[in-house]
């Protein structure tokens, strides 16, 4: 169960948490079209709490909507202000955020000429998606036997709520065989995405992630680049092959929710000495302390609450 937080923001004001609810008949609820975020706030070094990279998790939130034909009745400072004072009222310094764009209720079908267009914000207390167990010594992934979706299926740049019910299906799967993480493959059979991550590996001091062809354009992904690329790792983007991954040196994930998690087996082949590599952990270590207000150099990163 979720630790619930005091209030939720929903169509521009602050509702009781348990009164943030909507009609059987939303839109959303029965086909999937709505959009929404994954954002992270940290306790900073100071004693204060600033949200990591909040106009770029904004930013995609109207992307999103954009692909998806939803016109967000809200402009993105206001939004961008929102998700700040839903933080400060709930007194929230460390957890998750997620703001969900979705269609009301009152029109039923798939083509409605009324798109009611409604929007929440909610925050809570939330550890590490995959353990601390999986961010310190890492997780055992396996390979999905679902594909990852064709950008004409559905549109992978948009984080659409229907888009997930294929996450869904690969975690479920992957957690049914007694591993922790799905690695999903594009329709080509290259490496993706993991169900709610982009995938990082490093083989002989370079680091190597999926180019954004069909796979979420992860803000931490680009983080855990400039990152890489500031501390003069060789940075390239490229197809991989899921045996690549096997003979990888290195091999993580990264997301908002997930944060950097290592990953020490794909498919019960050991990835380089089974336990975090020296990239990975460089990576996290430089991740956390940024978070936590401790590096100049990335400051613009952080919206202080
Ligand atoms: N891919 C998918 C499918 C995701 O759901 C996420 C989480 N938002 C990511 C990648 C990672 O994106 P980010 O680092 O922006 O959270």
């Amino acid at each position: 169960m979720l630790a619930k937080t005091k209030k939720i923001w929903l169509d521009g004001k602050l509702v009781d948490w348990d009164d943030a609810k909507v009609h059987v008949l939303t839109h959303t609820l029965h086909y999937g079209l709505g959009v929404f975020e994954g954002i992270r706030c940290y306790s900073t070094h100071d004693g204060k709490s600033a949200v990591f990279r909040l106009k770029e998790h904004v930013d995609r939130l109207f992307e999103s909507a954009h692909i998806g034909l939803i016109e967000i009745p809200f402009s993105r400072e206001a939004i961008f202000n929102a998700i700040l004072e839903t933080l400060r009222v709930n007194g929230l310094k460390e957890g998750y955020i997620r703001p969900l764009v979705f269609i009301g209720d009152g029109e039923m079908g798939l083509f409605i000429r009324e798109y009611p267009v409604r929007v929440s914000i909610a925050c809570w207390p939330w550890g590490p998606y995959l353990g601390e167990d999986g961010v310190n010594n890492g997780i055992r992934a396996k390979v999905s036997s679902y594909t990852r979706h064709h950008g004409n299926v559905m549109m992978t740049k948009a984080k659409i709520c229907g888009n997930y019910v294929n996450s869904i299906f690969a975690k479920k799967e992957a957690i049914a065989a007694g591993y922790d993480e799905a690695i999903l493959l594009d329709p080509e059979g290259y490496v993706a995405e993991a169900s709610g991550e982009n995938i990082f590996m490093a083989k002989k001091g370079v680091l190597k992630t999926v180019p954004t062809t069909s796979i979420l354009k992860g803000i931490t992904r680009d983080a855990i680049m400039t990152i890489a690329r500031d501390k003069g790792i060789p940075v390239q983007e490229e197809r991989i092959s899921r045996d690549e991954l096997y003979i990888a040196d290195e091999v993580f994930l990264s997301g908002t929710a997930a944060e950097i998690t290592p990953v020490r087996e794909v498919d019960d082949r050991t990835v380089g000495e089974g336990k975090p590599g020296p990239i990975c952990k460089t990576i996290q270590s430089t991740f956390y302390s940024i978070v936590q207000g401790r590096e100049e150099q990335y400051k613009h990163w952080l919206a202080y609450v």
